[in-house]
């Protein structure tokens, strides 16, 4: 069996420097070109060379202050990657289908999976729409015709489902221990389950390359098991 790799791209400018961290939230609020010379995406950039390397192709969701750069979209043709909407505002179907309707102009295709910003707990960013009611993007997506839907609860072992050609997994195995119950789904857990079954591992890229036994993990994973997408 396989990996399922869902990547959220929360912050362009990453957390580090301050500087950064400042662009990241105006970005996400107003509005902040994409400046490669600050790092644009630097992060996401990074883990896409590393799935490359492993030949692991991924779901990859963007916001609206987080559309890919060139760069980022060259790497996401070469590892065969799939574009994924990270749902900011749900309000209703209509801010739904405006923020699809608005990655698949920028990208110049379907845009056939989405996944949903924020859990419910906190409003992140101006545009965000904090509640988290999975019922509703399960009939928004099928309604628009998405392929597959990725939610965020954290228990791993939750079974997916189908609706019609709609695929929904309800939850992830949370790369980021702050995210995890690490007594009872440690990484070994992971490494064991994905010989057996496909499972969803949910990481940010950011988080992920700030801390570099969550680097080594992501590694380990990726040199163990396939990835699979499921589009
Ligand atoms: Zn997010």
């Amino acid at each position: 069996m396989a990996l399922i790799v869902r990547i959220d791209v929360d912050r362009p400018y990453g957390k580090t420097p301050l500087l950064r961290h400042v662009f990241s939230r105006v970005a996400s609020d107003i509005y902040f070109p994409k400046l490669q010379a600050f790092g644009y995406l630097r992060e996401l950039e990074v883990i896409l060379q590393i799935l490359n390397e492993a030949k692991a192709p991924a779901h990859i969701f963007f916001r609206r202050c987080t559309l890919p750069s060139k760069p980022v979209f060259e790497l996401i043709e070469a590892g065969g990657h799939e574009i994924g909407l990270h749902l900011e505002n749900s309000r209703s179907f209509e801010t739904f289908s405006d923020e699809k309707a608005m990655l698949e102009r920028y990208i110049d295709r379907p845009v056939v999976s989405v996944s949903k910003h924020g859990s419910g707990k906190h409003k992140y960013g101006f545009h965000h729409y904090a509640p988290y009611e999975p019922d509703k993007y399960i009939d928004w997506a099928q309604r628009s015709g998405m392929k597959v839907l990725l939610g965020n609860l954290e228990n791993p072992t939750l079974p997916p489902s189908r609706r019609a050609d709609l695929q929904f997994y309800p939850s992830a195995f949370w790369l980021e221990p702050s995210w995890r119950d690490t007594s009872k789904f440690p990484v070994a857990w992971l490494q064991a389950q994905a010989k057996t079954t496909d499972i969803v591992l949910l990481f940010h890229p950011d988080n992920v390359l700030a801390d570099p036994s969550l680097t080594r993990d992501l590694r380990d994973l990726l040199r163990s098991h396939d990835t699979r997408l499921l589009t």
